[in-house]
């Protein structure tokens, strides 16, 4: 089978290289640093199979042009795509379906949002409605700089249009946990569960980013909580959708928080996380190429297999991300560190300088991951890799998976 990858980050990299074991892959537009990257559009190419790793072009309705000229695509439409382009619409869909969420409001009027502000008991937490590239919330105790924060986005001065209808919420406490459901519209098995760390600094210092890190599997999330999610978040989530009028076939990914109450969603994506995706993928025993053609056909047969192994990512950042990374910084090492044991080395923003070397060219340019036979052997071997890697302003956290390597969370 010939299986088209869309998008050119860390995420489609690890798509590419899974599916790569039992298909042919073209990624459109790849990067220079994932092999089969091809400038073609992902309507040039002819494939069996074309599976939408980022956003963007699902909320902008990539699956349904697709989909009109008769190609099996796994991802949403751009009407179940709207869970991740509006987080009013969804946080709609999560009370429809009665599925545990954090209380919220959603305000395009500065006095009303302000208002309901002031009624919460923090901590705060202020969303953009649209996209933002995971960077559209912020979570404070100051009811100050939630105030501010909301002036922000609603004005536009933040975020654009994206802001101009905000969704605030109370401050949920807890673990959190991804879970990614494969989903074929009626459907869905659960994909190993996967922990990631978005803020930029060690100890979740810092600002919010799209991701510095994870790993899988969770401790904290055995069978029966991800049985607990399955059944009480994903399965209504999808039975509602469907009574809409919309076939949901594609990753539907829950943001949980495991709060004394029992897990609740803090979001919805509509596609694999990136990097939950770099250590969910690697560690699946079963055919992927299979899973996902059967759910894009609407026919979901096959169940997920995973090793027992664990699988740890750590991303290395750029000089200035996330606030202006830095591009065109040569990057040295990755052959050396990619041929260390269990480990691989997928590219993000990473450009080419012309002459065959790999250079900085985005925020988050290497996901440096390694499997192991636990989270400390996987977590070790994954900071030997990252210590051969290096380029001028390279940065990344030092404690990924640190806590359930020693057996917490
Ligand atoms: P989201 O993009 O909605 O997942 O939000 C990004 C991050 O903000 C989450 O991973 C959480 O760390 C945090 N967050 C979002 N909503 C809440 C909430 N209601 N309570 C506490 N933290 C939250």
């Amino acid at each position: 089978m010939r299986v088209c990858v869309v998008g050119g980050g860390g995420r489609e990299h690890a798509l590419a290289h899974v599916l790569g074991r039992t298909a042919e892959v073209v990624v459109t537009p790849g990067n220079p640093g994932i092999p089969g990257s091809t400038a073609m559009s992902p309507e040039e190419v002819d494939a069996d199979l074309y599976v939408i790793g980022p956003e963007a072009p699902l909320v902008e309705g990539l699956a349904d042009r697709l989909r009109q000229r008769g190609k099996l695509v796994f991802g949403p439409g751009a009407d179940g795509a709207r869970l991740e382009g509006s987080k009013a619409w969804m946080k709609q869909v999560l009370a429809d379906a009665g599925v545990p969420t954090a209380g919220h409001g959603a305000f395009t009027d500065l006095d009303r949002a302000l208002e309901f502000l002031k009624t919460l008991p923090g901590p705060y937490v202020v969303k953009t409605d649209g996209l933002a590239a995971g960077k559209g919330v912020l979570v404070t105790e100051s009811l100050d700089e939630a105030a501010e924060d909301v002036r922000a986005k609603l004005s536009g001065a933040a975020f654009g249009d994206a802001g101009r209808t905000v969704v605030i919420e109370e401050g949920l406490r807890g673990p959190e946990l991804s879970v990614l459901a494969v989903c074929d519209g009626t459907r869905a098995v659960a994909l190993a569960p996967a922990q990631d760390f978005k803020r930029a600094g060690d100890h979740d210092a810092g600002p919010n980013t799209g991701g510095m890190g994870a790993y899988s599997p969770v401790p904290v999330a055995g069978a029966d909580v991800v049985d607990a999610v399955m059944e009480k978040a994903v399965g209504p989530t999808l039975a509602c959708l469907r009574a809409q009028g919309i076939e949901y076939r594609g990753v539907l990914y829950a943001g949980l928080m495991l709060t004394p109450d029992g897990p609740k969603v803090l979001e919805y994506n509509a596609r694999f996380g990136d990097p939950e995706a770099q250590v969910v993928l690697p560690r699946l025993r079963s055919d992927l190429t299979a899973l996902l053609a059967e759910a894009a056909a609407g026919g979901l047969r096959s169940d997920p297999a995973f090793v027992a192994d664990a699988c740890v990512t750590v991303v290395l950042a750029s000089e200035g991300y996330p606030a202006s990374p830095r591009s065109g910084d040569v990057i040295e090492g990755v052959d050396e560190a990619a041929a260390l044991p269990g480990v691989t080395v997928f590219c993000a923003g990473v450009g080419s300088d012309g002459a065959g070397q790999l250079v900085t060219a985005g925020g988050r340019v290497l996901d440096v991951t390694a499997t192991g036979a636990t989270i400390a052997e996987a977590r070790d071997r994954a900071y030997a890799a990252v210590s051969r890697i290096r380029w001028p302003g390279m940065h990344h956290r030092t404690d990924i998976a640190a806590d359930a390597a020693k057996g917490g969370t």
